[in-house]
């Protein structure tokens, strides 16, 4: 059966997340607004000059087709109006957009409608991933509002090969939960600066009592049976 993604952002993180879920056989919906800009050129790898004026979205669900892949390009934000209709058969939705507002509305639309989903975000020297799943807490336990005054990058810039790494490590994620992986649900992974240190922090959390996401969510993570210990015996 074909797994299919909804990606957001066809931008720096987008170009490796669209180009790797492609290649591992994954039908992906790509959604941008944006058309190419000669200051994207040195982050966004996946464009050229000559794509300058062009929609991203278009030019990179193009870039799938021509390897072979399945793919489609909606030149609009998430969540366009028909959300749930364009986002119907998604398995998967992965955000790597530039806008915080956008990142929420990725979270809300799978919490609510029980999909899997890896949030990503780079800026300067390094980022963040998160990865859900039905049932494990949400990047709105975590992050609770879109921090408003963010800086972005394309304000405070990213360094280009950052957003290559990180979009990779997503793909590498998103493609993981697709296969029944769940070992990092309700997981962030912190990567202070890829310059110096790769590594990065891995932080479970637990989800906030009084999230209005998970509230509605048909799997809440409340309601998830606790992990049975094995009874010890006795000495
Ligand atoms: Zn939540």
């Amino acid at each position: 059966m074909t797994t299919r993604a909804v990606l957001v952002g066809a931008g720096g993180l987008g170009g490796p997340l669209a180009l790797s879920l492609g290649a591992a056989g994954i039908e992906v919906s790509i959604f941008d607004p944006d058309v190419v800009e000669a200051s994207n050129l040195h982050r966004q790898i996946q464009f050229t000059a000559a794509d300058r004026d062009k929609p991203k979205a278009m030019l990179l669900a193009g870039a799938i087709v021509a390897r072979g892949g399945h793919a489609h390009g909606h030149v609009a934000k998430w969540p366009p109006a028909d959300a749930d209709e364009l986002g119907r058969d998604a398995d998967i939705i992965v955000d790597g957009s530039d806008d915080p507002v956008t990142k929420f509305a990725v979270n809300d639309w799978a919490v609510a409608n029980g999909r899997l989903y890896v949030i990503a975000s780079a800026l300067r020297y390094g980022g963040n991933v998160m990865v859900g799943a039905p049932g494990f807490a949400c990047y709105r336990c975590l992050f609770e509002e879109p921090a408003l005054d963010a800086p972005t990058c394309s304000d405070a810039g990213v360094l280009g090969p950052v957003v290559g790494a990180i979009g990779g490590v997503a793909a590498a994620l998103a493609i993981g939960l697709t296969r029944g992986d769940r070992s990092h649900a309700g997981s962030i992974f912190v990567f202070d600066d890829l310059r110096a240190f790769v590594d990065p922090r891995v932080v479970r959390f637990a989800a906030r009592r009084d999230c209005p996401a998970c509230a509605r969510a048909p799997i809440s993570p409340f309601q998830t049976p606790p992990v049975r210990v094995a009874a010890q015996k006795g000495p």
